[in-house]
């Protein structure tokens, strides 16, 4: 990856969206695991470092969520033809409905395999619904 991919791109690429449009990156609620703030992915500052976007804490902490090109050898969600890895629950609005994509590290941990296609199937679903 050579430029900034946000995750709202990811959402559109993989044909994921909400009844009233694309995803926005503003609307896409994450906290931080060192300092625990609130924050949208929108707020995070955003760079591209290891051929990785990725989110930073708002207050400068650590990065909260990358998204990646490569093949998936660690777990995340699989969307197209990007993993997305957050380190705390990542909420999305939904038709008025929030819809929750836990931890990445919590799903490798529910299920035997990490099953990053699983996990997207489990993100588009629920997104659809
Ligand atoms: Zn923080």
């Amino acid at each position: 990856m050579n430029k900034v991919i946000r995750f709202q791109a990811v959402l559109s690429l993989a044909g994921i969206s909400k009844a009233d449009g694309p995803f926005d990156d503003e609307q896409i609620l994450t906290s931080c695991p060192a300092c625990g703030a609130r924050q949208t992915l929108g707020q995070a500052d955003v760079r591209l470092e290891a051929g990785q976007t990725r989110y930073r804490c708002k207050n400068d902490c650590q990065d909260v969520a990358f998204v990646s090109d490569r093949s998936p050898a660690e777990f995340g969600y699989k969307l197209g033809s990007y993993v997305f890895r957050n380190l705390c629950d990542v909420f999305l609005l939904v038709r008025g409905n929030i819809v929750q994509a836990p931890a990445a590290h919590k799903l490798a941990a529910e299920i035997d395999q990490p099953g990053p296609t699983s996990a997207a199937d489990d993100l588009s679903s629920r997104a659809a619904g």
